[in-house]
């Protein structure tokens, strides 16, 4: 089973609206599910939902990967309220980059120091393994004991072995504060790319669309419409996201199987949300914007 579940689809900003209901106003954080394995790519507030779901259905132990695209508030808010780090059962396997003069486990940390939260993160009673990680590395994740191994891009299979996944960085550079990494993820024959957080270029992205080269899944940035990004009232360029009609030119250049449309403006209602989808169908035919619940398997 390959199972990718959206918990948070929102980016900037969780969006406690009635007008978003129907895609869902937590930030970002989806949950990747390999056989009995689970990956987490980000900790927004729809983490908050993914700990509950755990703490209710299990499983109990929990051991999970997870894995930080980079570390603004909107994919790290969910952290401090995630229900199973707060149980000793739980081994928790940390990954993500460092930024400007801190290192990963400093960031962490420093989020949830007094005044910012009462609990810090070594008072939460979970396990946690926490390691700095960069482009020139690959993890593979043994699926069976959930043991996630960080090795060098040289020392990575090109395809993983059987009861293995294989994940793979590529570092955008496009977004403020040091960039952040698109992650892929193998398994079974099956690729995802995770590109949240990209700014694009004119004709796409063409590092990205190496990365993504014929993935079956390519979940990207399409914050902007193209009026909101280069227009005479607003101008959104630089600002580290891209428009809608960036996402569909890596799609188009990496020939993937489907496009997620991903990290929606927090001041977009559902029907912006809808008139955004509508864009990327009329060129890339396998296109959705993910919404909140959305849950896809691959097979
Ligand atoms: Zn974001
Ligand atoms: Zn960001």
């Amino acid at each position: 089973m390959f199972k990718v579940t959206f918990w948070g689809v929102r980016g900037s900003y969780p969006v406690p609206r009635r007008d978003v209901l129907r895609y869902g106003g937590n930030t970002t954080c989806l949950s990747v599910e390999l056989d009995g394995a689970l990956v987490i790519l980000d900790a927004g507030t729809g983490l908050i939902n993914l700990g509950r779901a755990i703490d209710k259905n299990g499983p109990d132990p929990l051991t999970a990967t997870l894995l930080f695209t980079h570390t603004h508030h909107d994919h790290l808010e969910g952290l401090p309220f995630f229900k199973p780090a707060y149980k000793a059962s739980t081994q928790l396997y940390i990954f993500g980059p460092k930024s400007l003069s801190l290192d990963f486990r400093e960031i962490l940390t420093h989020e949830m120091l007094p005044p910012y939260f009462p609990v810090t993160l070594e008072e939460m009673a979970s396990t946690k393994t926490i390691v700095e990680i960069n482009e020139l590395h690959s993890i593979l994740l043994d699926v069976a004991t959930r043991e996630p191994r960080v090795l060098s891009n040289d020392e990575a299979p090109r395809r993983p072995a059987d009861g293995t996944a294989l994940i793979t960085i590529s570092h955008g550079s496009n977004h403020p504060g040091g960039g952040i990494f698109n992650y892929a993820i193998t398994y079974k024959g099956k690729r995802i790319v995770f590109a949240t957080d990209v700014e694009g270029f004119a004709g796409g992205d063409a590092r990205l669309i190496h990365f993504a080269q014929g993935a079956d899944l390519l979940i990207h940035d399409s914050q902007y419409l193209e009026d909101e990004y280069n227009g005479p009232v607003s101008n959104k360029q630089g600002w580290g996201h891209s428009t809608v009609q960036m996402g569909v030119d890596v799609a188009k250049g990496a020939q993937v199987k489907e496009l997620i449309l991903f990290h929606h403006e927090p001041e977009h209602d559902d029907d912006t949300v809808d008139r955004i989808e509508a864009i990327a169908k009329k060129d890339f035919p396998h296109s959705r914007a993910a919404f909140e619940g959305l849950v896809i398997e691959l097979d």
